[in-house]
């Protein structure tokens, strides 16, 4: 057995990176399309295989409060955990079309993406984002990059929708020097029925983060999902609990992929939620307004 999973029979293993715990047959995979069971392990069939690679400003991910003004290279590969139905980068998370991202992917290994991250340091890069995608379900990816990371003095960034067990995952925390991570909204309701997912899960991943790296956090307002006053006090007065100088950034909608039933989530609303938000919070950010 390994923290990752957990052999079930000669053809059939358990993968313990989510809540949801999915039991694969040799060969199948699970609900993430990405985690794969062989020889009666369970892997991520897109190790190294990116699928994205760009040098973005650090507040692109969304990170204020992390070495302001640098630059990183921020990779992604495919795959999710979730279905949020609003996804931006639908085509390498979770539709039909993850199938062409797959044939597009092509490999890089750890080291050699190391290498390609310490070259660009001349243009002003400090390490590697992994991002795009979900990256916890590459968990094996970003640990064996970040080893080579930290050798050479450089930082892993990770943008996660935090719905990874923190116990299964922790030996990558200590390696992890910056994370942006959803909190989507705080009703079980909308993490169950609309995005397929576990608040418990995020939560009980941001309260374990917070104490080894630098955490910010985002949430997207989604008009008559999770934008009441009520809700934004909830969320960031549990984030307060946690740290009130962990930095909230809030987005606005715009109807996308499969949520085009709604309008654009209007700007004075965000405004709104920003100073419910910092009530309870010192830094608070406004996205896409
Ligand atoms: S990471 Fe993928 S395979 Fe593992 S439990 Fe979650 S959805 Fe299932």
């Amino acid at each position: 057995m390994s923290g990752l999973f957990l052999r079930l029979n000669e053809d059939m293993a358990k993968c313990n990176v989510c809540f949801r715990k999915c039991e694969i047959e040799e060969g199948r995979y699970g609900f993430c399309g990405v985690r794969t069971c062989r020889e009666g392990k369970v892997i991520p069939d897109n190790y190294g295989m990116l699928t994205s690679v760009a040098l973005d400003p650090i507040e692109k991910k969304p990170l204020r409060r992390f070495m302001p003004g640098s630059l990183i290279l921020s990779v992604g590969s495919y795959g999710c955990n979730l279905r949020c139905p609003f996804c931006q980068n639908y085509s390498i998370s979770w539709s039909e079309e993850v199938n062409d991202s797959k044939k597009r992917a092509g490999y890089v290994a750890p080291e050699t993406l190391a290498q390609i991250a310490e070259e660009q340091k001349k243009n002003g890069n400090i390490g590697v984002a992994f991002t795009y995608n979900e990256p916890l379900i590459s968990y094996e990816y970003v640990l064996d990059t970040a080893k080579f990371l930290v050798k050479k003095g450089l930082k892993t960034v990770l943008v996660t929708n935090g719905m990874a067990d923190a116990e299964a995952v922790k030996d990558l925390f200590p390696y992890v020097d910056a994370m942006n991570i959803d909190l989507k909204g705080f009703s079980d309701r909308y993490y169950r029925d609309v995005l397929k997912g576990d608040r418990r899960m995020v939560m009980d991943f941001i309260s374990e983060s917070v104490k080894y790296s630098h955490v910010e956090l985002t949430t997207l307002i989604i008009p008559g999902e999770n934008d009441t006053e009520e809700e934004m006090s909830e969320i960031s007065g549990w984030i307060s609990s946690l740290d009130p100088s962990v930095p909230l950034h809030i987005s606005r909608f715009f109807p996308r992929f499969h949520m085009t039933d709604r309008e654009a989530t209007p700007v004075d609303k965000i405004y709104r939620l920003k100073a419910v938000a910092e009530k309870n919070l010192r830094f608070v950010y406004t996205g896409n307004c």
